[in-house]
């Protein structure tokens, strides 16, 4: 679990236009991750129906995106690379188009084309021996989110060297948030948060009329939650590295790659990133990471209705412009 927590000020009942509101929570794991959707309903048994209908809807997700799946729409595109183009699904097809929107916003630091060079590390907590520096060189070759070819017409996608892969990890989840926010909101669900293992997206707000609360902990101080944040029709996505890192030569590296040079990413702890949607969210905390603090932070200043908020390695932590550090702290 991510250190970002849920406040629910009230937990049940209140009356609404005459009917009582309850707060519906389920906890289930999902994409390797746990999920926890919340919702706030007069009925609970077509409440806890939605949910099962959002645990699909997760699933199908993971069906087109996966890269763990032989048979999923992406592993296909992966199949061909190098050999021909591959028709895949509108909605693979234009999420594609996102991240490589997202992947020239950030100057390549977001890159869904950065796996290719995935194999090369794994992030377990050690101190590794590193590939040498030619196997690097050779995989990072085949990273670049401008040689993906994409036909509009014929909803396709060509992968055009072999060896060249795209992973969805650092984007999937706040999609899959988005999504199931988009579901309950076409059930007619007026008020819910969904949190994807720290990916969250929340609309409406708890019973009694108070904004949904956030709470966010300081990765170097777990056990303190230094601030709580109101969400409002916002998502908030939250990036760590404490869980899944690798140690050479005793420094720290965490497990974002950064595509440019193929090595993992040092200096950063943290990101956590406040965006209309989950996925922008995601994608945005992913390539803060390979920024650094003051490159990402400066970024971040001139999106607008985006803020971040960032932890270093030594401690420090630097938040955008419309964040108030002395109210947190
Ligand atoms: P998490 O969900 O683990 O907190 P992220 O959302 O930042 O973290 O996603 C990290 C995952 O993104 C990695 O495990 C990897 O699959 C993928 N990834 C790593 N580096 C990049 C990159 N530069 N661009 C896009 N995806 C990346
Ligand atoms: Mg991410």
């Amino acid at each position: 679990m991510k250190h970002i927590f849920i406040l629910l000020m009230t937990t049940f009942l209140f009356v609404k236009n005459g009917q009582a509101q309850e707060v519906i929570q389920r906890k289930f794991e999902k994409m390797g991750s746990s999920f926890e959707i919340t919702l706030v309903h007069s009925n609970p048994i077509y409440a806890q129906q939605l949910i099962d209908e959002s645990i699909a809807e997760i699933d199908r997700i993971e069906r087109l995106i996966s890269s763990w799946d032989k048979n999923s729409q992406t592993s296909l595109v992966n199949k061909m690379a190098g050999i021909r183009s591959q028709v895949v699904p509108k909605e693979l097809f234009d999420l594609i188009l996102r991240a490589n929107t997202i992947a020239r916003l950030t100057d390549g630091a977001f890159d869904l084309s950065y796996a290719s060079v995935d194999k090369l590390w794994s992030f377990n907590r050690e101190e590794i021996t590193p590939p040498s520096p030619s196997v690097v060189e050779a995989s990072v070759a085949k990273i670049g989110f401008e040689k993906i070819k994409m036909d509009t017409e014929k909803q396709t996608v060509f992968l055009p060297e072999k060896g060249m892969k795209i992973g969805f990890g650092a984007i999937g989840k706040g999609y899959a948030a988005d999504r199931v926010k988009s579901l309950l909101l076409e059930k007619g669900v007026e008020a819910g948060i969904v949190n994807a293992s720290g990916d969250m997206s929340a609309w409406g707000t708890q019973p009694d009329g108070s904004p949904w609360q956030v709470g966010l902990v300081n990765p170097l101080n777990k056990n303190k939650i230094f601030s709580w944040f109101p969400l409002l029709n916002t998502a908030v996505v939250t990036s760590g590295d404490y869980e899944r890192y690798l140690l050479m030569d005793g420094k720290r590296y965490g497990h974002i790659i950064n595509p440019k040079t193929g090595y993992p990413s040092q200096g950063v702890v943290s990101c956590t990133v406040f965006a209309p949607k989950a996925e922008l969210a995601d994608a945005l905390a992913t390539a803060l990471f390979v920024m650094g603090s003051e490159t990402g932070i400066d970024f971040i200043d001139q999106l607008p209705n985006v803020e971040a908020l960032m932890i270093t390695d030594d401690g420090k932590i630097i938040t955008s412009k419309n964040i108030d550090l002395d109210e947190i702290i």
